[in-house]
């Protein structure tokens, strides 16, 4: 028998076992387990996703240039330095492609985005975990951590699945001390959900080693449409569309994004509304004996006294219809990833966990 063999590092990638929604028995069920957008997406886009149900025998645009237009012009960005991609995961994939192979290695936080770890081991690179400071990106250890062989540095910021956040000055201070010939990536999945933050945008303006990944899958809506992108410097871009498939994103994907992201009033309604229930949850969790950090992203992440304790009460809360995240495998054993819903989701959470204690 053929004997069929993975490149090292493969069989390191454990198999993704999130993303339940349903629970049996249970009708009316809330799922909290993957930061989405409680309101769905904007009719916006949903009409241009119905528009182009009459287009589906066509191939999609090569160039993505009708998006990366709407996105240059809403972020005040150049639109040729900005590349869409399948989610921001395959944005991140593309990088690890493009700039790390065997006997790189590629810096991700202790508790930071799995797709780090995965997309580095699938290039055949070496992933290098370096710890937090009380649940908060350090950019010390980070430095510590680098050496010649480092390719690439992924921080999220706003941090998933702790919500923290660095400022600018320890970002700029970062991209200032890596070595040569490596790059920092800034996550910014969570970046529309804080006030003012342009995900790190203008520093990639003067520092030519920094690139940014965002995503429409959170603030605007479309998680299941799969659409991200990236910005960076023009070497970078022009580097990451020679490994990008010429179709990579749908006719309804790239119709639906334009859209939500012209819906600007839309857009501002769920982040103001995500702003003003987050902080209501965290209190009243707080008030329950279940603290979180201060989050700026659309979750929190409740602190209980044990891993016992978290695990017990993600199963009650799954008994009542109600799905979160636990987060033991980025090393918080104890704590439960929770979504910020809308008024009556976190009313029913809070409502659940009191009843649990
Ligand atoms: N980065 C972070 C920090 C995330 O939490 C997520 C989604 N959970 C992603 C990237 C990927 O998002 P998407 O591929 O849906 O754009």
């Amino acid at each position: 028998m053929t004997q069929i063999t993975p490149q090292p590092g493969i069989m390191g990638i454990q198999l993704y076992q999130g993303g339940a929604s349903h629970v049996d028995g249970v009708s009316n069920v809330l799922k909290l387990s993957s930061n989405e957008n409680p309101f769905g997406p904007s009719n916006a886009a949903m009409e241009a996703y119905r528009r182009e149900a009459f287009h589906l025998h066509r191939y999609p645009s090569t160039d993505h240039k009708s998006l990366r237009a709407a996105i240059g012009d809403i972020h005040g960005l150049d639109p040729d330095r900005v590349i869409c991609g399948v989610g921001s995961d395959e944005i991140i994939t593309f990088l690890c492609q493009a700039f790390a192979g065997p006997g790189d290695e590629v810096i991700h936080t202790e508790h930071g985005f799995a797709m780090y770890r995965i997309s580095a081991l699938a290039a055949g690179a070496t992933p290098v975990e370096v710890l937090e400071r009380e649940r908060t990106t350090d950019v010390d250890a980070i430095l510590n951590g680098c050496t010649e062989k480092t390719k690439l540095v992924f921080i999220a910021n706003p941090n998933n699945p702790t919500g923290t956040m660095i400022g600018g000055n320890e970002i700029a201070r970062l991209a200032d001390g890596l070595p040569d010939g490596a790059l920092l990536v800034l996550d910014g999945a969570y970046a529309e959900y804080v006030d003012g933050y342009d995900g790190g945008a203008s520093l990639i303006d003067t520092c030519d080693n920094v690139f940014m990944t965002r995503t429409f899958s959170k603030l605007y809506g479309l998680g299941g449409l799969r659409v991200g992108w990236g910005y960076g410097s023009q070497q970078v871009i022009d580097i990451l569309n020679r490994i990008r498939g010429p179709f990579n994103l749908s006719i309804a994907a790239l119709a639906a994004a334009e859209a939500a992201i012209g819906d600007t009033d839309y857009v501002e309604k769920c982040r103001t509304e995500n702003t003003r229930w987050r902080a209501w949850l965290a209190e009243a969790l707080a008030e329950l004996g279940v603290p979180s950090d201060t989050s700026t992203a659309n979750f929190i992440l409740a602190r209980f006294s044990s891993r016992t304790e978290a695990n017990s009460c993600d199963e009650f809360l799954k008994k009542q219809g109600i799905i979160v995240r636990r987060v033991a495998g980025y090393n918080l054993p104890n704590c439960l990833r929770i979504t910020v819903g809308d008024e009556a989701g976190c009313r029913r959470v809070a409502h659940a966990v009191k009843q649990f204690k």
